[in-house]
C-alpha cells in the first residue's frame, strides 16, 4: 500500500473538515476504534456523514444526539475491507477525545496530537471480519514503513486510552490475530 503526500493511495478519499494542525508534527502511534451507525447496524453512509458534518439528525432517533459533534478519524475500514480516508496523516484528526497513555516513563494526554485514528466498522460484540483484519494489517504495515516512530507496541485501542468512557474496539476485536497478521510474510 502506497502513501503519497500523507494520503493512502488505496483509500477512497472523503475529506473531513474536522481536523487541524498537529502541534508538534509528531506521528508516532495508532489508535484503533470501532464504530457503527446506527449502533449495531452496518453499511449505509451515516459514518461518512458524521465525519463530514452532514448527518441528518432526524434520519434516526440516535442521530439527534450526535449530529452536531465535530469528530473525525484518519481512516475507516468498512466491513468488506474498503478503506476510506478523511484526514491526511500529517493533520490532527479528532477521534480520541480526552485520553491519556503511558508512553514509556511519560504520561501523555491528548492523544490526537500524535496518533493516527483508524475506525473499524463494527461493534463491541460482533466479530470483525477477515477482510478488515487483512486491510488493517496492510494499512498498519504501510504506516510503520512510512512513519518509523510507529511500531507494533504503539498500536492501541480507544478503550486503552479512555477506559472510563470508551470500550471500543471492544472484546470482539482479536488483538492476537491482528499481531499474527502483522508478522506474516505476504
Ligand atoms: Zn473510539
Amino acid at each position: 500500500m502506497m502513501i503519497d503526500d500523507h494520503w493512502l493511495g488505496a483509500a477512497r478519499r472523503v475529506v473531513s473538515p474536522n481536523a487541524n494542525a498537529r502541534p508538534q508534527g509528531e506521528i508516532s502511534a495508532v489508535v484503533l476504534h470501532g464504530i457503527s451507525l446506527p449502533p449495531g447496524e452496518f453499511g449505509g453512509d451515516a459514518i461518512e456523514r458524521l465525519f463530514t458534518n452532514s448527518l441528518d439528525p432526524n434520519a434516526h432517533p440516535f442521530f439527534n444526539a450526535i449530529a452536531s459533534l465535530r469528530v473525525s478519524a484518519h481512516l475507516l475500514i468498512r466491513r468488506d475491507g474498503e478503506c476510506v480516508q478523511f484526514v491526511s496523516f500529517d493533520r490532527r484528526a479528532w477521534h480520541a477525545g480526552k485520553s491519556q497513555w503511558h508512553d514509556g516513563e511519560r504520561l501523555r494526554a491528548g492523544l490526537n496530537d500524535f496518533t493516527i485514528g483508524i475506525e473499524l466498522e463494527g461493534d463491541d460484540e460482533t466479530p470483525y471480519r477477515e477482510a478488515q483484519y487483512r486491510a488493517l494489517a496492510d494499512v498498519l504495515r504501510a504506516l510503520m514503513q512510512h512513519y518509523p516512530l510507529i511500531r507494533a507496541p504503539r498500536i492501541m485501542g480507544h478503550a486503552h486510552i479512555a477506559p472510563r468512557r470508551k470500550t471500543d474496539p471492544g472484546p470482539a476485536f482479536d488483538w492476537r490475530y491482528l499481531h499474527r497478521c502483522l508478522t506474516e510474510i505476504v
